[in-house]
């Protein structure tokens, strides 16, 4: 804990790198890890953007569950944590796998949403955005007023990465000399890449996990195990020092 509060404070540029871990404590399960709701919807079937085309109101009565959790959700004291070393100067950008606004609703500025957002819904027609409160999403299946399939604006399986967030999030990971990788499993691609890429371009890797993962032996120079909400609040205690 020591030496990562000394390496975040001689950085000339840190960034972070969030995954679903990190809001585990707001009440949001993971992916991995042994959790209800996943068990009974398989990410890999009802998060597809193939499974969605093929029967959207299948997915939705499983988004709707979700939907109803991330609402009620709030920031945990990891979220302010981070929003906290950006404020003190030390933190210049959050790159977050996650899509469930809890970093901006504590605080932060610069944060990048590598896989879209909850909070909106996106025609698949047409294009256009919508906030999530402007539509009705207990009637199934939600629609643009041009008629197309609705579907939250986040990326599924089989998408994209929108343009912007991966030119944004290049950016910082070239930027950076420091990069804060917290409750992520590091398994989805490419947000799993972008660690390794901050490596090779020689910044150093403090990372932040109720376990190891593929990168802790690999590329991590400082791991600091246990919930994010207990080390990131140890962290900022030992930079406000
Ligand atoms: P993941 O589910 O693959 O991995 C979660 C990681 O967090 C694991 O390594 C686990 O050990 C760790 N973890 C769990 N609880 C933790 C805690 N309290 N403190 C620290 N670490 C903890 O998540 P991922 O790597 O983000 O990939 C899953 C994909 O699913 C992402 O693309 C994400 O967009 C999406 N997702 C998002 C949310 C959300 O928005 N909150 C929730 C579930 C999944
Ligand atoms: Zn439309």
């Amino acid at each position: 804990m020591e030496q990562a509060a000394r390496l975040i404070r001689f950085s000339k540029y840190t960034i972070a790198l969030t995954g679903a871990g990190i809001s585990a404590e707001s009440g949001i399960p993971t992916f991995r890890g042994h959790q209800g709701l996943w068990e009974r919807y398989d990410p890999m079937e009802y998060a597809s953007i193939g499974s969605f085309i093929e029967d959207p109101e299948k997915v939705w009565k499983a988004l709707y569950e979700l939907d109803e959790i991330m609402q009620k959700a709030r920031p945990n004291p990891a979220h302010f944590a981070l929003a906290e070393l950006e404020k003190m100067g030390y933190l210049k950008a959050i790159i977050t796998q996650n899509v469930d606004g809890l970093h901006q609703a504590a605080g932060s500025k610069n944060v990048i949403e590598f896989h879209g957002s909850a909070k909106r819904l996106i025609c698949l027609n047409c294009g256009r955005v919508y906030q999530r409160e402007e539509i009705d999403t207990s009637v199934l299946v939600p629609r643009c007023k041009c008629n197309g399939l609705l579907k939250p604006d986040v990326v599924f399986f089989g998408e994209p990465i929108p343009e912007k967030a991966m030119e944004l999030a290049n950016q910082e990971v070239d930027a950076c000399d420091l990069m804060l990788v917290i409750g992520t499993s590091a398994e989805v691609v490419p947000a799993s890449i972008l660690p390794w890429e901050a490596k090779r371009s020689g910044a150093k890797i403090i990372e932040v996990n109720l376990s190891p993962t593929n990168l802790t032996d690999e590329i991590t120079d400082i791991f600091l195990q246990g919930p994010a909400t207990k080390v990131l609040t140890s962290l900022l205690k030992k930079m406000t020092v």
